[in-house]
């Protein structure tokens, strides 16, 4: 059994898929890519029994921890099952193959926070003040149970439909890293931008210290628009966060300036604590804690089973039918969760925003379609991967958040209609931005577009 379960996982996930050809990981059907990470790659998923939505964290296991699990990841996996909290990802359930490790989690629709801003820029003082509340009531419920985030970034701090912020990979993101004796964490992964400075010089560092301060730079991004430290020399930038260097911008108001001094202070010991946060005046305002986190009942069973690697071939795991390389074809009700989760009245709006992750519509056959992307990237810099109908285009030149990789992958809606999702991997929004205005401008020609379907442009 396990060495099928191997052959089947060598195929990777990420497999083609058809209404014929569906991948399935335990009672999950797998549906297209979310998002992917440094380590892990996140795609939407269908419950085979409710139809509910769900989205699924893979991660591979050669790419984590390699020897034990350790008690203290285990124990955080753990308690993140039985929390629940509104501004938290929920984690349904944790399943494993040989390879792999599955996390089912919550799906949350509208996207990463941080679009929100590349797109319309800083918010009002009152609009960051109340994502930075629901950011610290998560971090304060989290830590009070000794789970710590340790990698808090824009990347993880997504939206639900009412513009609700969402917490991912509490006590998920130190899976990646390795733990040294004294039981403190010490290689830093994170986005340098919002790492803390005991972290740069590798200390090893306390998970609640290191949260709190990437919640301050948080805060300074949404209130200004742009980062506290942030320099093209890497090591230049590490010395501005050692030094925590940084200004203010002139619209700052005093209470939130005093704040922010408090976070942003680079002698842990003497950081600011999320106790003390709650009692800031200038948090304080308009602040109401939430009343609606519990325990839930559930069992852990699947989080023993996961990290005790014998019982790892009794479990779950991928399925994979017939392999013809074409378009993954697009259900109506793929089509609908691809536009907004299932709000059908976003299907009929015209979105002229840029979205980091952007759509059309083509009429012209799926190999054409792979061609004309490809000739069209290929000028603008980049070097081309292919498989399949999916291709990665990786910038050649470094930018300012590294190379530039983006991911396109063309599904069937009708035989004769192919909708094609172009997506940001890595690098810096901006720069994907203004390739994604040159790209599409090169390709109108294939591009289909009528009224109704805006739905996808
Ligand atoms: P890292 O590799 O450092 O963890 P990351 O947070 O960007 O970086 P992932 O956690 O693998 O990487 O997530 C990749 C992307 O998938 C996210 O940036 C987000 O856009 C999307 N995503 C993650 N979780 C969900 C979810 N529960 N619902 C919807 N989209 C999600
Ligand atoms: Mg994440």
């Amino acid at each position: 059994m396990s060495q099928k379960l191997d052959k089947l996982d060598s195929n990777g996930s990420s497999c083609t898929n058809s209404s014929s050809m569906r991948t399935r990981v335990g009672n999950y059907e797998l549906g297209r890519t979310l998002g992917s990470g440094n380590f892990a790659k996140v795609k939407l998923a269908r419950n085979l029994d409710t139809g509910k939505q769900v989205a699924i964290k893979i991660l591979e296991k050669n790419k984590i921890v390699k020897d034990k699990m350790t008690d203290q990841i285990k124990r955080e996996v753990s308690t993140m099952k039985l929390v629940k909290h509104p501004n938290i990802v929920e984690l349904y359930e944790v399943m494993a193959s040989k390879s792999k490790i599955y996390f089912v989690l919550e799906y949350v629709t509208e996207g990463e926070l941080f679009s929100k801003i590349a797109r319309r820029g800083k918010l009002k003082e009152e609009d960051a003040l109340a994502y930075f509340q629901q950011l610290i009531d998560a971090v304060d419920y989290c830590h009070s149970r000794g789970v710590y985030h340790r990698d808090l970034k824009p990347e993880n701090l997504l939206l639900d439909t009412n513009g609700t912020l969402k917490i991912s990979d509490f006590g998920l993101s130190a899976l990646p890293q390795h733990f040294r004796e004294d039981g403190l964490l010490h290689t830093a992964c994170g986005t340098p931008n919002y790492v803390a400075p005991e972290i740069i010089v590798d200390k090893g560092y306390d998970g609640a210290k290191v949260d709190i301060w990437s919640c301050g730079v948080i805060l300074f991004v949404l209130m200004a628009g742009y980062l506290p430290f942030n320099d093209s020399n890497l090591m230049a930038m590490y010395k501005k966060i050692y030094k925590a260097e940084f200004s203010f911008p002139e619209w700052f108001s005093p209470g939130a300036k005093r704040l922010i001094t408090r976070v942003l202070t680079p002698n842990p010991k003497h950081r600011i604590n999320v106790s003390q946060i709650l009692e800031d005046p200038w948090f304080k305002k308009g602040y109401k804690p939430e009343k609606h986190a519990f325990f839930q009942k559930v069992k852990l069973d699947d989080v023993e089973a996961v990290f005790d690697d014998e019982s790892i071939d009794q479990l779950a795991i991928e399925q994979q039918e017939f392999k013809i390389p074409r378009p993954t074809f697009l259900n109506a009700f793929e089509l609908i969760s691809f536009n907004k989760g299932l709000n059908l009245s976003s299907l009929f709006e015209k979105e002229k925003e840029v979205k980091l992750e952007t759509r059309f519509t083509s009429k012209c056959s799926a190999p054409e379609i792979i061609s004309k992307m490809e000739e069209t990237a290929k000028p603008l810099g980049f070097y081309i991967q292919k498989r399949d109908y999916k291709m990665k285009f990786q910038g050649k030149k470094i930018g300012r958040k590294g190379h530039l990789s983006i991911a396109t992958e063309v599904f069937e809606v009708t035989p004769s209609l192919f909708l094609v999702e172009v997506r940001k991997s890595s690098g810096d929004t901006l720069e994907y931005q203004k390739f994604y205005h040159k790209f599409s401008t090169s390709l109108k020609d294939i591009m289909w577009t009528t009224e109704d379907m805006n739905v996808v442009a």
